[in-house]
């Protein structure tokens, strides 16, 4: 009997979280947090704690596992994360303690869990590191493999479980990424492998399910970059914002820029803490990219220098989503010793994530940089998500007996049901489509 719920990430994108029932074995994949609502109950509450645990779990920021724990508690083997994007392992100090089994990811997500930790002041979590290509045996009966994918950012994988029924894949979040930039290519061979061995069950990203085509390289973004930035070069600064976590664009800015004589700068705390999550393990070299700066102080005299030096410096910096209080928002309000105008550049590598909140802050942040006549381009960036022809791909590749989508809403997860069904599958005969809450048994 193989049983699947879903506790996120099937109604919305966001609080990513699965119960894999095998034979009474369960493991549970992600275990994330709704971003939207974590920011808004940052706004209200400045410093979470564990002892948050509760409200965090009513207003909906992580998965309500709590009736979940009584009937089941003790049957969860393992919990297992896919890639360190917080949608997927932000709940992971407050919710993973309690289930006293091993949390398993690969080096850099566990990593960024460690980082997690710290900050929630937990401790006593048993983390394993897991490469990408090596079995792990859960029990006598499961067994666990993590196969390289690309994403947007390091060390993403798929989760295979080999069960007695066949292999169980959830496939959250995933992109075929045939020349990244940093890090494999997706590891084709062995989904190839997998397949013969014969699929149960795949779970798979909806996100872009809807997307005509197919997602293009992060590669294609890094001449799209050096095109803006070389057309920028005779500004005094240009700014580029990007995702935190997106270490290849990171790495592939600085590169550009130096090749372009010009010194970079990275600021910001978060920007920190996955640049040293990328180096102590081993996804980028120590020196590949500058020190970054955190110190509101630091960062005033770094600026201070690069305004007395025009046409010398690329600054990395938080804030693409017009976030109050992260960089950008912070710089177009003043509150730094820097005078944006228009002989700079600021460059959104990024796209805006759809929330009502984002798309106010951006459209405040551009006005502001608009009125300013700063040189603004917006959207330099590509998914890290598959669309329907990537898709097809993965569906042709492994021929699941069964494929629940998850990752979306359900017009996204109804895409992706609908474009499986030219590979014969049909709805609630071979392809499924539960809401969070929901749970479905193969006998
Ligand atoms: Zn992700």
């Amino acid at each position: 009997m193989i049983k699947v719920k879903a506790f996120g990430g099937y109604s919305k994108i966001g609080k990513s979280m699965t119960a894999i029932d095998i034979d009474g074995e369960i493991i549970l994949t992600d275990m994330g947090a709704d971003i939207e609502k974590l920011v808004n109950f940052e706004e209200d509450k400045n410093d979470i704690t564990v002892n948050d645990l509760t409200a965090l779990i009513d207003n909906g920021v992580i998965p309500d596992d709590r009736n979940f724990f009584l009937e089941d508690g003790k049957k969860v083997k393992a919990i297992v994360l896919t890639h360190g994007h917080l949608d997927h392992i932000w709940a992971v100090p407050f919710l993973s303690q309690k289930y006293k089994c091993p949390v398993i990811a690969t080096p850099f997500t566990i990593k960024v869990i460690e980082n997690l930790m710290k900050n929630f002041k937990v401790r006593s979590l048993k983390l394993v590191q897991l490469n990408t290509g090596t079995m792990y045996k859960i029990s006598d009966s499961i067994k666990l493999e993590l196969v390289n994918i690309t994403h947007s950012i390091p060390n993403s994988s798929m989760i295979a479980l080999h069960t007695k029924q066949g292999v169980i894949i959830y496939a959250n979040d995933w992109k075929f990424d045939n020349t990244p930039t940093l890090g494999k290519k997706p590891d084709y061979e062995r989904l190839e492998e997998l397949r013969k061995e014969g699929i149960f069950l795949l779970i798979s990203d909806s996100t872009n399910a809807e997307v005509d085509g197919y997602t293009f390289s992060e590669s294609v973004v890094k001449i799209m970059l050096e095109d803006i930035i070389k057309k920028s070069l005779d500004n005094k600064t240009i700014f580029i914002s990007t995702f935190s976590s997106h270490i290849a664009r990171i790495k592939n800015i600085v590169e550009i820029s130096r090749k372009m004589n010009r010194n970079v700068m990275i600021f910001g705390r978060s920007m920190d803490m996955y640049i040293k999550a990328a180096i102590s393990t081993g996804v980028i070299n120590r020196g590949t990219l500058p020190e970054v700066t955190v110190r509101r102080e630091q960062i005033n005299n770094a600026l201070k220098y690069v305004a007395e030096r025009p046409g010398k410096y690329v600054i990395i910096c938080t804030g693409h989503q017009g976030e109050k209080g992260a960089f950008l928002d912070k710089l177009v309000t003043g509150q730094y010793q820097y005078r944006l105008s228009n002989e700079d550049a600021v460059i959104f590598s990024s796209r805006t994530i759809p929330t009502p909140v984002n798309e106010a802050n951006k459209g405040m942040l551009k006005n502001a940089l608009e009125s300013l006549n700063v040189n603004v381009a917006d959207n330099v960036h590509v998914s890290g998500h598959a669309s329907k022809n990537d898709h097809k791909l993965l569906i042709k590749m492994l021929m699941p007996k069964h494929l629940i989508p998850s990752h979306g809403g359900i017009e996204k997860l109804s895409a992706n049901i609908e474009l499986a069904r030219e590979f014969g599958y049909e709805l609630n005969k071979n392809s499924y489509i539960i809401l969070d809450g929901q749970e479905i048994t193969f006998q």
